[in-house]
């Protein structure tokens, strides 16, 4: 029998990246949506991994047993602002506050700031509960980013949340300048969940 993924997420944006990248491994992949499940879920850890850890785990308890959960947390860090919004990212000024306005804000608190000081990456954790044979549950946890700096002003429309004010130095635009198949190839998620897939292809 194909060896199902649940991916806990309910974001159909990350669900459509996560397909086209795990598309040549032989699983059947569902969202939290397809396998009906949608469990409160606490993100008090302190570090990305952490939380995209807790995200896997918690959805682990509702499933059968027999389906890998993957789970991903991600921030945008800002070095010249001790590595703000970070895990608070999607929280930063009020989860309910537009990214017009936090990204208005974050650009104002570089007022002044040379480029070689804006430096930023945006960073992405997947974590991965396994079930085996012997009915351990393994834990997998790993990390992908991409490097960049803060502008001076938003630019584009594709993509969303910090998307705008993060520039990448190679393509000297914003990534929300960048088509999608281009920011999937570079980004932190795609890189994340590039190096997940490698690392469960040798389990499964
Ligand atoms: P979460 O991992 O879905 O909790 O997302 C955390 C937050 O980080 C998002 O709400 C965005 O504010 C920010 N973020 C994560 N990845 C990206 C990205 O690729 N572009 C822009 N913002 C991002």
């Amino acid at each position: 029998m194909r060896k199902k993924i649940l991916f806990a997420t309910g974001n159909e944006g990350k669900m459509r990246e996560i397909r086209m990248i795990m598309e040549d491994m032989d699983v059947e992949l569902l969202s939290m949506k397809e396998a009906g499940i949608s469990p409160d879920i606490v993100e008090d850890g302190t570090t990305f991994e952490e939380n995209a850890l807790i995200k896997a785990r918690a959805v682990a308890e509702h499933t059968s047993g027999g389906e890998i959960v993957l789970a991903d947390d991600s921030g945008l860090e800002i070095d010249y602002l001790n590595k703000e919004p970070g895990i608070y990212s999607a929280r930063y000024m009020g989860e309910d506050t537009s990214y017009r306005v936090k990204n208005a804000e974050l650009i104002r608190r570089l007022t002044g700031v040379p480029k070689e000081k804006r430096t930023a990456r945006f960073v992405c954790a997947v974590a991965a509960v396994v079930p085996s044979a012997d009915g351990e549950k393994k834990e997998l946890v790993v990390r992908g980013t991409i490097e960049g700096y803060i502008g001076w002003e938003e630019r584009g429309s594709n993509g969303f949340g910090y998307d705008p004010i993060f520039y990448v130095e190679e393509y000297g635009c914003s990534t929300a300048q960048l088509d999608s198949e281009v920011k999937n190839r570079i980004s932190h998620r795609g890189n994340a969940l590039r190096l997940m897939k490698e690392r469960l292809a040798s389990l499964i």
